[in-house]
């Protein structure tokens, strides 16, 4: 610590000279006793020992009227020893700078209490004033934010409720009529409504990834080989009717059990392995995860889908991450989409803390390619997960055995299926669920709003509920957290129920599971989606 002595040595007066204030002090007679350089340099002077004696009508910074005002000001205070406050004084110093002031003047007391001059201390305001209007213009900014939002969510859902009707319709004429033109019309219906519908995805998906932030990834303990297996299912039909092949490689030495954002890591593999399957015409398609490092309690791993398909061009190589930017666009040729798959899987893999990355031949293929550390969790019991696998492959069995039977639910085993409750207020999306479920062989009872279905519960042991979020009189969640507290009052088994909801952001999927809400999925849920979430809750039904 440095001595007293040095510290004392600092004499008051150069303090006060070389203060950032602006600071001055008159006698009762308005006339200028000192100031600082900051008061003397605001004040057109060359040093602070020029103002000694001067009025404010000497003043090259006053003119006359401000004098006389400053003038008054005086008075006021040695004749009342009140202070004066000024806010947001703007002044335009002699060097022509714009600045905002606040002021104080108060009167100088001396020991024994009598009023012998006038001290006024001016600061700058200027840059809290500016960061003020910055914050107001970011909350305006952020007021906007959430109501674009809003507007694109309720968007979502009132497209895509209708929009899923049409779907389904089309999907179930499509499949009933006999008639071979007919059931091509039906056909392109049903085909365009997807499209559409995938157009409304993905652009949502691009607003959404946009607003994207760290706290949107949602870690969950999940299997990475019974991921990867469910990717493979989803992307069977197209690799046979292509005539392709898929070969999916694991390195051995991955750990089975990792924790990451499941959806967001499934979505981007999706997205790679739907384009390599889409611009390659013949050859194969390699799904390889290889081991990097395992360290610790985390495990990298590099993910990478390689095609022997058209590949891309050296000079649109760093475009193709750009939204909507396709190579071959509609209106040139064969290939269909909206060029918002890479960026989504881009925005993903960043958000998961990777970088995709991509080389390509042209003529001869594409490999796309990302690196990623994720948390090892600790195994699930080998037990339950034997369960969950062998529940799946039996239902997917049976799901087969009845669509080939092509029964309908009256003709089916009835007392040995589960029995669900349907709840949906859309006669269209309520009918589209009934035939999903007729084709997975459960039996249902249907409800049309929250009031119907709590009845139902009540005096019917349903196996599960799977529950429109949007219904007319209560919600989805409000009906979830009715059963929930009446299971609790009764002490009674716990229903599985299943969310499905048109809107396309988190926040309502979290506020669903928040409810007791068991899984929430997204309209209109396919066959297989509906065939494993059952399985999933269902597992001891078999
Ligand atoms: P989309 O596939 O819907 O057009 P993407 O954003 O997924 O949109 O891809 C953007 C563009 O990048 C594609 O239109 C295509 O031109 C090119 N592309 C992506 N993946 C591949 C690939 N595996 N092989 C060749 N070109 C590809």
């Amino acid at each position: 610590m440095a001595s007293l002595k040095s510290l004392q040595e600092i004499p008051l007066d150069l303090i006060l000279i070389n203060t950032p204030e602006y600071i001055y002090w008159k006698n009762v007679d308005s006339v200028y006793l000192g100031c600082n350089k900051n008061f003397a340099r605001m004040a057109g002077l060359q040093q602070p020992k020029d103002i000694l004696g001067k009025t404010d009508y000497d003043l090259p910074w006053t003119n006359k009227n401000y004098a006389e005002l400053y003038l008054q000001e005086d008075g006021y205070i040695v004749q009342t020893g009140h202070a004066i406050h000024k806010n947001e004084i703007l002044l335009e110093t002699p060097q022509n700078e714009e600045i905002l002031l606040s002021l104080t003047k108060k009167p100088l007391f001396n020991e024994q209490g009598k009023i012998i001059g006038i001290l006024g201390i001016y600061m700058d305001i200027t840059l809290r004033k500016k960061m003020e209007e910055l914050q107001q213009a970011k909350l305006t900014a952020e007021a906007a934010n959430v109501a674009k939002t809003e507007f694109i969510a309720n968007m979502s859902h009132d497209i895509r409720t209708p929009l899923t009707g049409v779907i389904s319709m089309a999907r179930i004429l499509e499949e009933r009529k006999q008639d071979p033109e007919e059931k091509q019309y039906a056909h392109w219906l049903h085909e365009s409504g997807e499209q559409l519908l995938d157009l409304l995805n993905g652009v949502l998906d691009v607003i959404s990834a946009g607003n994207l932030t760290e706290q949107d990834v949602h870690e969950e303990h999940f299997s990475l080989r019974e991921n990867l297996r469910a990717i493979e299912r989803l992307e069977v039909p197209a690799i046979k009717a292509k005539d392709l092949e898929l070969r999916v490689q694991v390195d051995e030495g991955i750990p089975d059990n990792i924790i990451s954002d499941r959806i967001k890591l499934h979505r981007t593999l999706l997205n790679l392995l739907g384009n390599a399957i889409k611009f390659t015409k013949k050859g194969h398609i390699i799904l390889s995860v290889k081991l990097v490092e395992l360290r610790g309690k985390d495990v990298k791993i590099e993910f990478r889908v390689a095609d022997t398909g058209i590949g891309i061009p050296p000079e649109l190589q760093d475009k193709i991450f750009d939204p909507f930017y396709r190579v071959n666009p509609t209106y040139k040729g064969i290939y269909r989409g909206h060029g918002l798959g890479l960026h989504i899987a881009q925005r993903y893999v960043a958000l998961l803390g990777g970088e995709i990355q991509m080389k390509s031949k042209l003529g001869q293929g594409t490999v796309f390619f990302f690196t990623l550390t994720l948390k090892l969790a600790e195994p699930l019991a080998v037990t339950h997960q034997k369960t969950r696998e062998s529940a799946l492959d039996k239902m997917e069995l049976i799901a087969e055995k009845k669509i080939k039977s092509n029964k309908t639910p009256r003709d089916l085993p009835t007392k040995e299926m589960p029995h669900l409750l349907l709840v949906e207020d859309n006669f269209m999306g309520l009918k589209a669920i009934e035939m999903l479920v007729v084709q997975l062989g459960y039996r249902f009872t249907s409800a049309m709003n929250a009031e119907q279905a709590f009845a139902l519960i009540k005096k019917t042991d349903f196996d599960l509920v799977l529950t429109d979020i949007g219904l007319p009189d209560n919600s989805g969640i409000d009906l979830t957290r009715q059963i929930r507290e009446w299971e609790r009052n009764l002490s009674n088994k716990i229903i599985p129920i299943i969310g499905l909801t048109a809107h396309a952001e988190n926040q309502v999927k979290t506020e669903c599971l928040d409810s007791g809400i068991n899984e929430v999925l997204s309209k209109p849920a396919s066959l297989e989606v509906i065939r494993m979430v059952l399985a999933k809750f269902l597992k001891n039904k078999f």
